[in-house]
């Protein structure tokens, strides 16, 4: 995955860092430096399960959700990895693009993590709830928006990046 890091904005790569060595200020790592109550370590979305990365990414029905509703719109369907690295490289194999285009599917991927982490964020400080269906309109901007400024030959408009993602990867 570092290989891909420098494709996405420095916020996003330095937080996609700090989440694979478990650094980020999750309710559950901050009550461990005695931040926090450890009783007010819930997860934000469900009731169940506390506010852990693992939690937050890959085991909250919201997250579920939200990378579901992902890969429907790259026309796939996927068994769900339930940590970090193997969800990564689980994400990336399902995909064979060809080489040049591999970070724009990555991208996808960091794009969902930056998005799923400011959206909880959004709830712990001003709770405020988005749904599953809308944060995954945001990721397709907000990888649509990377992508532009990454890569000068990258022509092709939202509508198209939105609606036909399969022919922006050149997958036919
Ligand atoms: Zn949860």
């Amino acid at each position: 995955m570092t290989n891909f890091l420098n494709c996405v904005p420095s916020k996003a790569s330095c937080f996609a860092w700090r989440l694979m060595l478990d650094r980020i200020p999750t309710k559950v790592n901050l009550a461990k430096r005695n931040l926090l109550l450890s009783s007010d370590s819930g997860c934000v979305w469900s009731n169940q399960g506390l506010d852990t990365s693992c939690h937050i990414f890959f085991e909250c029905s919201f997250a579920y959700q939200v990378w579901m509703l992902c890969l429907e719109w790259c026309g796939l369907f996927a068994a769900h990895q339930n940590n970090f690295i193997s969800h990564f490289e689980h994400f990336l194999g399902l995909l064979s693009c060809v080489a040049k285009n591999q970070y724009k599917w990555a991208m996808i991927w960091l794009a969902s993590i930056w998005s799923i982490w400011l959206s909880r964020n959004e709830v712990v400080f001003t709770n405020k709830f988005t749904s599953p269906k809308h944060l995954v309109e945001l990721i397709k901007l907000r990888s649509w928006k990377w992508l532009k400024v990454k890569d000068r030959n990258f022509y092709y408009p939202f509508s198209c990046w939105s609606g036909e993602l399969a022919a922006c990867l050149n997958l036919y």
